[in-house]
């Protein structure tokens, strides 16, 4: 079973199980409270007339029912346990696709995906380093707490300026609100995209490329340290950023390459996407003058 099915049967046997519970609940409660029991009846009889398509008042009968249970103080989703997923109903499908729902459970799953810890986003911005960086992580609390907020974030500076712990308190961020997220270095970027782009070759291939489209957050940490491979790392960097561009996903890249070493390096197609002011905040760290600049 793959991975992707797995989570539709971990999210049905969720499903299932809540509605056990729930119904255990319910003939427990009725078992206890005539009220509740005859309330329940005089439900069912309307509910077997609507059934047989003869005259009924179940709409009425059924907020009877509700207020029965709300009177014996219970809470109405103790009963009716809500979906985990509106959009799949827990079926972990719509229109024969996997939900955005198993997507991420199958992102979150995977350690793997994770090439740099977690950190804490307010005890990181305590101690940045330099009152630019601190200015950085202003803008970074914006662009983690802001549904509106640009998609991309873009920083870039000399090494040694705290971009990368920026990134992972970025990332903190992101998983302590449960995004589904996925972080790399522009070194494993290669390898992941490598290892997609020649899988027929690998026993047991494992897709942690395609996670890097999907995932809510994608951190991609150093960028210009990897190598150049042909008709891999650029190819496979443009469809990372042109996917997550056009939908509007969050990614986070850090380098220590300025915006002319990045154009030369990936591009016109890459740069313009990746710097792109209407979605990205775009900044510049120095270390010696301690400034933060717009690119
Ligand atoms: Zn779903």
């Amino acid at each position: 079973m793959n991975v992707y099915e797995k989570a539709v049967s971990e999210l049905r046997d969720s499903r299932r199980e809540a509605l056990d519970s729930a119904h255990l609940a319910w003939q427990t409660a009725v078992s206890k409270n005539d009220a509740l029991y005859a309330a329940f009846c005089a439900y069912q009889e309307q509910m077997i007339a609507a059934a047989r398509n003869k005259p009924n008042t179940l709409a009425a009968e059924e907020l009877n029912l509700k207020s029965a249970i709300t009177a014996s103080g219970f809470d109405l989703s103790t009963f009716s346990p809500p979906y985990a997923c509106e959009k799949c109903k827990d079926t972990g499908k719509v229109d024969g696709k996997y939900c955005r729902c198993v997507i991420r459970r199958v992102i979150k799953a995977d350690r793997g995906n994770l090439a740099m810890s977690p950190v804490d986003f307010e005890s990181a911005e305590k101690s940045a380093p330099t009152a630019a960086i601190k200015k950085a992580y202003g803008l970074a609390r914006e662009y983690v707490s802001s549904r509106a907020a640009k998609p991309f974030f873009v920083i870039i500076g000399t090494p040694g300026t705290g971009k990368t712990y920026l990134a992972a308190a970025i990332l903190g961020a992101a998983m302590a609100r449960g995004e589904a997220t996925v972080a790399v270095t522009a070194f494993d970027f290669v390898r992941r995209a490598l290892d997609y782009h020649t899988q027929f070759s690998i026993p047991d291939y494992i897709d942690r490329f395609t996670p890097m489209l999907d995932c809510d957050l994608l951190v991609i940490d150093d960028l210009g340290t990897e190598s150049m491979l042909k008709n891999v790392t650029r190819e496979y960097l443009y469809t990372v950023i042109n996917e997550r561009w056009k939908s509007g996903k969050r990614t986070v890249i850090t380098s220590n390459l300025t915006p002319s070493e990045l154009n030369a390096r990936y591009g016109e197609n890459i740069f313009s996407r990746m710097c792109d002011t209407s979605r990205a905040v775009l900044l510049s760290v120095d270390a010696k003058n301690t400034r933060l600049k717009p690119i």
